[in-house]
């Protein structure tokens, strides 16, 4: 099941990002030794009532260097061409604007679903001048308060009712749904090319059912089935937008999203920037399968010393996906390209692997006598029982005494058991650790 994306747009001060945090709550999930992943965000995880959905704030994609009528344009643009529910938000407090008649305008030209937010509405008064925003022509406009937290239910109602009935479609099916992500110009979309021109096959083009993405599907010969998704700077369109960092990390994590398995986009030539290791703590938070790629190895001196640097700076940059392997290629020349989807059906599989409960606890009592369990005051660690109960990515939940007794290091400590005794390359692995009696 996709899930949906929902927008928020709006004029500045409106209280876009409020609500925003508002409405992604306490799910905001903080990950260790992960840079840059909770700052500034605009794109998050959201619920209500069970249903998940995507939220992005269209307004934190900084494009300050623009007269404010087209930063208020462009960011309406992208709602529009990104989400499958528009929440509008205006104000109480100023009443309606220009800017606002001029956004709704606007908003009438998609065929989106659009649900008009009246922020700032924190008393009777202000909850009156609610109904002026008929005026709009977007139907019922929902009285809320960021600062107060009123209102949230009736409006997100509202917005769940407009899901799209058939964002189930595109899982559907059973290929390998994998991307490429990086900061601009490492050759994402010279990537895509290479590997079309690599498979030699018959490449149709799905028209995505909810956004507008163009995905690519192919067959490789072994009889696989593949789906590249679409990311930023596979289909330049020329936009203003397009070429900001807030811009083309959205884009980004819609297609981690979407994917089984990401490609994470180095460049050979620069060498490991600040924006890869924030992409690549987006990859890793969404616990997807990742596969480090060094592009442009064709313009370096591919001596084996560059080799092992290169390989020893990412093991060192990105500790954190240690899980990961690492492939040297040129989209240019095409060197390695072909050990792509074979390494993408090992990870798929690696996703879908199922181990038997028994096996598992042999590996456990393995480990319990190697690396006897920590205490803390006396009390030590039980480990009862351990078993996995999902795949993609494989999810084990360990049953022990006290979950405070579990440290960081004796989780990381199992999973490195479970990685030696089962082949887990290139996906994340998930430990929940409960307590029993
Ligand atoms: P954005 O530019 O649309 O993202 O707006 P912000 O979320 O940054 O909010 C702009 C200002 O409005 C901030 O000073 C907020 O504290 C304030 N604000 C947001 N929601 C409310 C609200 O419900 N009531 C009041 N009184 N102020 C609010
Ligand atoms: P994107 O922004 O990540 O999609 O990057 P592009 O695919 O547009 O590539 C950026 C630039 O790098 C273009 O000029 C490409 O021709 C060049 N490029 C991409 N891959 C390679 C490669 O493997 N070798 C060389 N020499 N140039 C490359």
């Amino acid at each position: 099941m996709s899930i949906p994306v929902v927008a928020l747009v709006g004029r500045p001060n409106v209280g876009k990002s409020t609500i925003f945090n508002r409405l992604i709550g306490e799910r905001l999930s903080i990950v260790e030794d992960v840079p840059g992943v909770t700052r500034d965000r605009i794109y998050a995880t959201a619920s209500w009532l069970n249903r998940e959905f995507r939220l992005i704030d269209t307004g934190g994609i900084d494009l300050s260097d623009e007269p404010l009528m087209n930063q208020v344009r462009y960011q309406a643009e992208i709602a529009m061409e990104e989400a499958d529910v528009i929440i509008f938000v205006v104000s109480a407090r100023e009443g309606l604007t220009d800017i606002d008649e001029n956004i709704a305008n606007q908003l009438h030209r998609t065929h989106k679903p659009v649900v008009v937010a009246v922020n700032k509405t924190d008393n009777p008064e202000q909850r009156m001048q609610t109904y002026d925003f008929y005026a709009l022509g977007h139907g019922e406009p929902f009285a809320v308060s960021g600062s107060h937290g009123t209102g949230f239910g009736d409006l997100l109602d509202a917005v769940v009712a407009s899901f799209p009935s058939d964002a189930s479609h595109e899982d559907d099916d059973k290929t390998i749904k994998f991307s490429f992500i990086g900061r601009p110009n490492v050759g994402k979309s010279s990537l895509v090319n290479a590997i079309l021109n690599e498979q030699r096959v018959i490449v149709s083009n799905i028209e995505g059912t909810t956004r507008e993405a163009v995905d690519t599907y192919f067959t490789a010969a072994d009889g696989h089935s593949f789906t590249m998704i679409d990311t930023a700077g596979i289909r330049k369109r020329g936009k203003v937008y397009e070429k900001t960092e807030k811009y083309s990390v959205l884009r980004a994590m819609s297609a981690i999203e979407r994917s089984d398995i990401v490609c994470l986009v180095l460049d050979a030539e620069t060498g490991i920037r600040e924006q890869d290791k924030k992409v690549a703590g987006y990859a890793y938070e969404a616990n997807k399968g990742i596969i480090i790629l060094v592009n442009k190895w064709d313009l370096v001196d591919k001596s084996d010393k560059l080799f092992e640097s290169f390989t020893k700076d990412i093991r060192k940059e990105f500790q954190y996906l240690s899980f990961a392997p690492i492939l040297f290629v040129s989209a240019e020349t095409g060197q390695r390209l072909n050990k792509l989807p074979e390494m993408l059906v090992t990870i798929y599989e690696n996703r879908h692997r199922r181990i038997q409960s028994s096996l598992l606890n042999d590996v456990l009592m393995d480990a319990v006598a190697m690396n006897p369990t920590p205490t803390d005051k006396g009390r030590r660690l039980k480990i009862f029982y351990l078993t996995q109960v999902a795949v993609n990515p494989p999810t084990f939940v360990v049953f022990v005494n006290d979950k405070e007794l579990m440290h960081f290091s004796y989780e990381r400590f199992l999973e490195n058991q479970l990685r030696q005794s089962f082949y887990f390359e290139g996906t994340p692995l998930r430990l929940i650790v409960r307590e029993r009696e």
